[in-house]
């Protein structure tokens, strides 16, 4: 299966539900871990960065599309790299810590 691409409009979407507007920048924490992700709407674009100032963090879906989940905003959350590597197409509650 094709993973359906998370557009710029879904980006903001997902910046504005954790209150970061047009031209602002805001400290968010990864929705598994904890670790900083910084949301940067400065520009055109809607950037996830880490703390180093990499656009290495993505927007995750929480229930996996494989498993059905939907590929809508309210099904996304930032998460940092490493996160985003491990879970895979597991739901969360079948993660190990
Ligand atoms: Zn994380």
């Amino acid at each position: 299966m094709r993973r359906p691409a998370i557009t710029q409009a879904m980006r903001a979407q997902v910046a504005e539900r954790y209150g970061c507007r047009p031209g602002q920048t805001k400290e968010i924490a990864c929705h598994y871990c904890g670790a900083l992700i910084v949301i940067s709407r400065l520009g055109r674009r809607t950037r996830f960065l880490d703390s180093r100032g990499r656009s290495r963090p993505e927007l995750d879906h929480v229930e996996p599309l494989y498993w059905g989940g939907e590929h809508v905003v309210a099904n996304l959350v930032p998460a940092c790299l490493s996160c985003n590597r491990s879970k895979g197409p597991r739901r969360l509650a079948e993660m190990t810590p």
